[in-house]
């Protein structure tokens, strides 16, 4: 099924066709991603675009790869999980927030499946390239801010969800305090050994389930 008009250069060709991203979608499923919602949202973006040129034919191996300033693009299949585990089956997940826009591949993702994303990255000219990757693809839903995620954005507080894309030492206080009730978070923590730690507010305790191991960039303190 092609999602893309065919001749937009959005559609990609070959290495970057519409049926490259079915294959890397029949992937996820064979891999164990079940939730149909997160697998149509990713056969639907041209994940091509979000990488320089000459990686474009990697796009949709199942691995990550480099995209300047010593930041990665998220493997395919952890995109898929960490939406997977943080949509926990509610139809939409109204306000979401991203700490760590990176390229903007992810925010693009969680843009399909909520009501409004917002994004947060420490290094500026990644922000303005994922700025403009979100452009292309006529992303309306989707605010991204240059600042320091360790402290969310208050202003814009309470979340419904909440994603961080690089790896924690902790959960920072200031992430669970925006955490809407019924609100869910997945966050790498760990310092040798990182993990996905799934944060559920429930109305009288945050539940924390901690999942399988990942390999994170870090989570860094103050902007660049
Ligand atoms: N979400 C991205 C993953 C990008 S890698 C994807 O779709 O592939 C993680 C990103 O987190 C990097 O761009 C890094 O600069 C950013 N980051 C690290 N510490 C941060 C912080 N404290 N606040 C905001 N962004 C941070």
């Amino acid at each position: 099924m092609s999602l893309l008009n065919p001749n937009s250069p959005l559609a990609g060709i070959g290495m970057t066709s519409q049926r490259t991203r079915d294959r890397m979608v029949q992937r996820l499923r064979k891999q164990g991603i079940k939730d149909e919602a997160v697998l149509d949202a990713m056969n639907a973006i041209p994940r091509h675009i979000f990488v320089d040129e000459a990686l474009s034919i990697r796009a949709y191996e199942d691995v990550s790869l480099p995209i300047g300033y010593g930041q990665t693009i998220s493997q395919p299949y952890i995109v898929a999980r960490m939406t997977e585990i943080l949509r926990g089956e509610r139809p939409s997940m109204g306000r979401v927030l991203e700490i760590g826009t990176g390229c903007g591949y992810q925010t693009a993702v969680l843009s399909k499946l909520s009501q409004e994303v917002y994004s947060v990255e420490r290094i500026s000219p990644l922000l303005m390239k994922a700025r403009a990757n979100l452009r292309e693809l006529r992303t309306r839903n989707v605010k991204v801010k240059h600042a320091d995620g360790n402290y969310g954005l208050p202003d814009l507080a309470p979340f419904d969800g909440i994603m961080v894309t690089a790896g924690a030492s902790h959960i920072p206080d200031e992430l669970l305090n925006q955490m809407a009730v019924g609100g869910r978070m997945v966050i790498p923590v760990g310092a040798q050994e990182q993990a996905l730690v799934l944060v559920e507010h429930l109305p009288d305790e945050y539940r924390q389930t901690r999942l399988e191991a990942v390999k994170f960039v870090p989570l860094l303190g103050g902007t660049s």
